[in-house]
């Protein structure tokens, strides 16, 4: 019996024993693409020597200094480097050592924010349905995922939910993409005067919805209209870029392509690309200001925030897909991915929808194409994917179950930055079976 307490208690996994490039190797000697990351961490694939070589080096020279005692050279560099690529404004980098904790952080962010102000009562957060901002209590209360939220009521932070940019199945038939970014704007804008604009504190949203739908993209101008709507009421706006940013769209923060900035932007995965645990709050000038010249600190922390070998792989990570273009890669690739599983699956009477931006994509699967109706919870089709991809040496990462009374099957590839035009082609026939396979257990 194995005594780590597993996350799937049920299954027995294959280990894991090395890394090499885009693929990962169990203990019987089995390759397996990584088309998904992990969970869109491993933006540079598995073992890559300069990161190892300034790990070593970190670890070699100092790996850790608490936060209350010291900085280090190489938190100083990596928020420096951050900041000075960041969208407007977001000149500040509070280290964490993950999504979650980013997200909790940019919670007690606003919230310190306005009470420095005197705007005690700003205290709801607004975020929507089907999203993910993690398992910790503050992140799971705004997380738009009910059945993951219900056994852990009543929660700490009083979030309220409105309708996600998801077009697949929100946007109207007869509507232009204008007015369906405009309508998620006006209900966002409905539930600020619901609530009384002096009770809310900020507006959370991933830029390109990850872990409930599979890279789900706003529409144009979505992003601009929230942004005005948070401004006349002034509310803040949370990005939560745990698994959009950092190069996975193409772009390194996702927003940029939105044309706006946040308040507060959040960052983890492909910050250190799964080398170190790693991840960060990105502040505002106004918000600073006000903490530090307010009470003078932020009333938050934890043990490892800045952790020096952490930082050391982080910015080793970053400037690698810097120096080697790999944004570049990123777009062309994604582009490449996109259209072959376009071309491929054009009249699959099972793919409903192929979507993202960059090597962030997602396919959702349905029963009946015309209609959009989904597979039945029972069958589990996004697990049965994965199962036939993995005997086929291919990871993607599935989601499925229902949330918020929408049930949907799922999967996201999120490939490394590094893939090649003939690992995409690989990528796509190990799925294509995987697909096949699953479809054909489920007898449709
Ligand atoms: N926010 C988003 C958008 C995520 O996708 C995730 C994880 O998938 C998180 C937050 C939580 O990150 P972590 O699992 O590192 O705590």
């Amino acid at each position: 019996m194995s005594h780590v307490f597993h996350r799937l208690p049920k299954q027995t996994l294959p280990v894991a024993v090395s890394g090499d490039g885009i693929e990962l190797i169990d203990a019987a000697g089995k390759r397996y693409i990584d088309a998904c990351g992990g969970a869109a961490v491993s933006c540079l694939g598995h073992g890559h020597p300069r990161v190892v070589a300034a790990l070593t080096r970190q670890a070699q020279q100092l790996a850790y200094a608490h936060t209350s005692f010291f900085t280090t050279q190489v938190a100083e560099e990596l928020a420096d480097w951050l900041s000075a690529r960041a969208p407007q404004g977001l000149d500040h980098v509070y280290f964490v050592s993950g999504g979650s904790e980013a997200v909790e952080a940019a919670l007690k962010l606003a919230r310190q924010y306005f009470v420095e102000r005197g705007e005690t009562s700003r205290r709801h957060i607004i975020a929507r349905r089907q999203s993910y901002h993690g398992n910790t209590l503050g992140a799971l209360a705004i997380g738009g995922n009910a059945w993951r939220r219900e056994p852990f009521l009543p929660l700490l932070i009083e979030a309220h939910h409105v309708s996600p940019c998801y077009a697949y199945r929100e946007q109207r038939a007869d509507e232009t993409e204008e007015a369906f970014a405009q309508r998620l704007a006006d209900e966002l804008e409905q539930k600020i005067l619901q609530l009384g604009p002096e009770t809310v504190a900020a507006f959370v949203a991933e830029t390109v919805v990850g872990a409930t739908a599979g890279a789900v993209p706003p529409v144009r101008e979505y992003f601009k209209k929230i942004r005005a709507v948070c401004d006349r009421y002034g509310v803040l706006l949370i990005l939560d870029e745990v698994m959009s940013g950092m190069g996975r769209t193409g772009y390194l923060f996702a927003c940029t392509e939105d044309g706006i900035a946040p308040d507060l932007l959040t960052i983890a995965k492909g910050l250190g690309g799964g080398y170190q645990p790693i991840g960060a709050t990105l502040v505002n000038d106004r918000i600073y200001r006000t903490i530090v010249d307010g009470s003078g600190f932020f009333q938050h922390g934890h043990t490892y925030i800045g952790h020096a070998t952490a930082c050391a792989a982080a910015l080793e990570v970053q400037h690698v897909i810097e120096e080697d273009r790999l944004l570049d890669n990123v777009r062309a690739r994604g582009e490449q991915l996109r259209t072959l599983l376009r071309e491929r699956h054009a009249s699959h009477p099972h793919v409903g929808d192929i979507r993202g931006r960059g090597l962030f994509i997602g396919v959702e699967l349905v029963a009946d194409r015309e209609t959009k109706q989904a597979f039945e919870p029972g069958l589990k089709l996004h697990a049965r994917i994965k199962r036939e991809a993995m005997a086929h040496g291919l990871m993607v990462y599935p989601m499925g179950g229902t949330i918020d009374g929408v049930h949907g099957d799922h999967v996201l590839l999120a490939p490394p930055f590094i893939c090649s035009e003939s690992d995409i082609e690989r990528i796509v026939e190990r799925f294509d079976r995987a697909l096949a396979g699953a479809l054909s257990s489920i007898d449709t």
